[in-house]
């Protein structure tokens, strides 16, 4: 049975950027279920590929730069906000890159080192404690396949099974979300992202998010209620500013976690150790978390690397500046999220771009 030093479960940004940042300095496993060595994918990311400030300043302090090839277009400056509430609308100057989300991921695991092992179109199914770590159950194309590891890591997403099976994790802390993305054609040439703030819809928010293949409309809807109805919904109601969307020629959909508290963030056990959305890491205003992603995996290789033994507490440490970083988004919470401080922000027109 092949033994590695750390298992990686998820090559999403998490998981991509801890095996990057590893180097060839372990015996590194990378799995993933997507099929991210070929293409087309035999699953898709379900993400709006919106490439936010702080994700921006996590790539400048990497040292890596996009290349032109994970790039979608349009490029846009203009973020528009749709108050549903108020009935208001205004459009901000905004900093965010469009990409292509599997070219993206795809161009991450690139960049690891030659002597991380990868296993792509790979499930994780389960592990065993034994003497020297874990015993991990794979199922590669179906096939079941047995290593053993000392570390594993969840870098597995929002709906992490190493989370809910290694760290007992049944019920989730934190607030869920179904989310639902819509692509249709393009047909009035929508050409700025759009937030739509609607308390009939949901408490978090919608979005709308050209593509050079289409447009994307996407919702977060708090777990329990009618999630399609609700998207519906709101497709219904923006008739009113002016747009349309009918006919969807592809839908996918994904749960959200939203942390209320940093207190619900959870960084893992013993050798068990989560990053990126499996750990709780995302904006709760925004639902941003690439950056998060991206940031943690990082901190957890730099641990490792200082000292493996202690891992836990370093990362502990060193994330904690990402943990006071929710906690400033949350108290930006009701000026997004509380219609009546929105009412008067918006009203107000501070830094709004007028027409000239
Ligand atoms: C609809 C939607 C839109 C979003 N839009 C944006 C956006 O525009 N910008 C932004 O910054 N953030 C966005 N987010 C959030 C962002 O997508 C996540 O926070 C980010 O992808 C987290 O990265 P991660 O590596 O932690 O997890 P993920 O990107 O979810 O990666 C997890 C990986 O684990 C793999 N995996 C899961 N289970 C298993 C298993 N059992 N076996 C093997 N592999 C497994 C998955 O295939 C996946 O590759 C959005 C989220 C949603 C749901």
């Amino acid at each position: 049975m092949q033994y590695y030093d750390i298992t990686i479960i998820g090559a999403g940004p998490a998981g991509a950027s801890l095996a990057r940042s590893l180097g060839g300095e372990y015996r590194v496993l990378l799995v993933d279920k997507r099929a991210l060595d070929k293409e087309p994918s035999n699953h898709i990311k379900n993400c709006g590929g919106l490439i936010a400030p702080d994700a921006q300043r996590a790539l400048a302090s990497f040292g890596i730069s996009l290349p032109k090839s994970v790039l979608d277009s349009p490029q846009s400056f203009a973020f528009e906000t749709v108050d549903c509430d108020n009935d208001i609308v205004q459009t901000y100057q905004r900093h965010y890159i469009n990409v292509d989300r599997e070219r993206f991921d795809r161009w991450l695991v690139s960049l690891c080192d030659d002597k991380v092992e990868m296993l792509f179109s790979t499930r994780y199914r389960e592990s065993i404690k034994i003497e020297e770590g874990y015993k991990v159950t794979l199922l590669e194309k179906g096939v079941k396949k047995e290593i053993t590891t000392s570390i594993i890591v969840g870098a597995d997403g929002a709906n992490s099974r190493v989370k809910r099976e290694l760290l007992g994790v049944q019920k989730y802390p934190l607030k869920r979300y179904i989310s639902i993305q819509e692509w249709f054609p393009n047909d009035d040439n929508i050409n700025q992202f759009v937030a739509i703030f609607d308390e009939e819809i949901s408490d978090f928010y919608s979005w709308i998010i050209p593509k050079e293949e289409g447009v994307i409309f996407g919702s977060a809807i708090e777990e329990g209620k009618n999630a399609t109805t609700l998207h519906n919904l709101q497709k219904t109601k923006l008739k009113k500013y002016g747009y349309n969307f009918s006919n969807p020629y592809k839908r996918a959909g994904a749960f959200i976690l939203r942390p209320l508290s940093n207190k619900e963030i959870c960084l893992g056990k013993g050798s068990v150790a989560l990053i990126g959305e499996a750990s709780g890491f995302i904006s709760p205003t925004s639902a941003e978390g690439i950056s998060y992603a991206m940031l943690s995996g990082t901190m957890l290789a730099e641990s490792l690397l200082e000292d493996k033994e202690n891992f836990q507490a370093l990362y502990l440490d060193k994330s904690k500046v990402l943990k006071q970083n929710i906690t400033k988004k949350m108290l930006k919470y009701p000026l997004i999220y509380n219609k009546n401080i929105r009412k008067i922000v918006l009203k107000q027109g501070l830094g709004a771009i007028k027409n000239v």
